[in-house]
């Protein structure tokens, strides 16, 4: 219990959702966990990387949030057990996909847009 094993140079995981294989390391973190594709990430984690996680369930990327420091993290809700969990996006996760995800609200709006206030009295 509680024992760290060493992490491996070059430890990877394969992509719960595109299959891709992710490094564990990357430019901005040492413990990426999700892929820079899709942005998939799956629930191995308790605390961020302690991969004490029984649930071990893909988590899927539904939003965006901007850090005090301007920084961009990616939200995860886990497909099994629903906990939602933010984390820092990596230095090589590219930019299309969180791009499409930062957008997603503005592209499928919950309210008609034209009920908005034009500020053109
Ligand atoms: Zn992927
Ligand atoms: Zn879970």
């Amino acid at each position: 219990m509680g024992s760290k094993r060493p992490r491996r140079h070059g430890e990877r995981f394969t992509c719960v959702c595109c299959s891709r294989p992710v490094p564990t390391a990357a430019y901005g973190t040492r413990n990426r966990n999700h892929c820079p594709a899709c942005l998939w990430s799956r629930h191995v984690d308790d605390a961020i990387g302690d991969r004490n996680s029984g649930c071990n369930q893909p988590m899927e990327p539904i939003a965006i949030t901007v850090g005090r420091s301007g920084e961009w993290s990616i939200v995860h809700r886990c497909t099994g057990c629903g906990q939602l969990r933010h984390n820092r996006i990596a230095g090589d996760d590219m930019e299309m996909p969180l791009l499409a995800l930062a957008l997603r609200p503005l592209a499928n709006p919950a309210f008609p847009l034209d009920a908005l206030p034009s500020g053109h009295p």
